[in-house]
């Protein structure tokens, strides 16, 4: 099963992707948390441009993000299903994605798009607190961590991380509304796309989750 999980930054996305992939036995593929590992060596002027990009809301270079996705993909063995989270994020990588699938005899199952208005992004994203070693993702009010400002997994210090400012947050619903809200017609008109309300408490969205991955051929 092949999966992608659709949506406004903070929807809740990464946090779903980690339950469900743990029980559906999928590979979880957070593009983001691919790119901001490649941008922890100060001396590399690759990283640091990724950096600026991501710290300016701004969306990675299509060319960059496929060699890493097909770099990944091809790690895996073809039996191992993917949830793609944070891709694609654009029509162009929703094309190139299936060009890839082609190729490698693998099918897109179904896309979750998850539903959640900016009133909703701009609650989440200021409560947002990520792990900077694992990536984990916890929320102030709706997610805390055991230990405050603890990461449950591994024990680091949580951190806001840089690019969830307002000029960035701004910047990446501006890029979501141009590159990515195309999307949702895109797998529409394939059959693939199931919306959730992304605005439930997380156990009501990991259910509704489970139900539809219970329902997918
Ligand atoms: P969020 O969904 O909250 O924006 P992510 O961790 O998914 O958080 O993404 C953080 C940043 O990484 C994005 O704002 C963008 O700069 C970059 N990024 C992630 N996925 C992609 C992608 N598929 N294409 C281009 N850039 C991406």
């Amino acid at each position: 099963m092949n999966i992608v999980f659709l949506g406004v930054p903070s929807c809740g996305k990464g946090t779903q992707a980690e339950f469900v992939s743990k029980k559906f036995d999928l590979v979880h593929l957070s593009v983001g948390e691919l790119l901001r590992k490649k941008t922890e060596d100060p001396c590399d002027p690759l990283g640091q441009g990724i950096k600026e990009k991501i710290n300016k809301g701004f969306l990675v270079d299509d060319t960059l993000i496929m060699q890493k996705i097909e770099s990944f993909i091809s790690g895996l063995s073809s039996d191992e299903g993917i949830l793609f989270d944070g891709f694609p994020r654009s029509l162009e990588q929703a094309k190139l994605l299936d060009v890839l699938f082609l190729k490698l005899g693998r099918k897109l199952d179904c896309v979750i798009n998850f539903e959640l208005d900016d009133r909703g992004v701009m609650e989440k994203i200021s409560g947002r607190r990520s792990c900077p070693e694992c990536g984990k993702s916890y929320h102030i009010k709706f997610n805390p961590s055991k230990i405050e400002n603890t990461c449950d997994g591994c024990g680091s210090k949580l951190i806001i991380r840089q690019d969830d400012n307002n000029e960035s947050v701004n910047a990446r619903l501006k890029a979501y509304y141009s590159f990515t809200y195309p999307l949702i017609d895109y797998y529409s008109n394939q059959n693939k796309l199931i919306g959730i309300d992304a605005n439930q408490d997380i156990e009501s969205i990991t259910k509704n989750i489970e139900n539809i991955f219970i329902k997918t051929p």
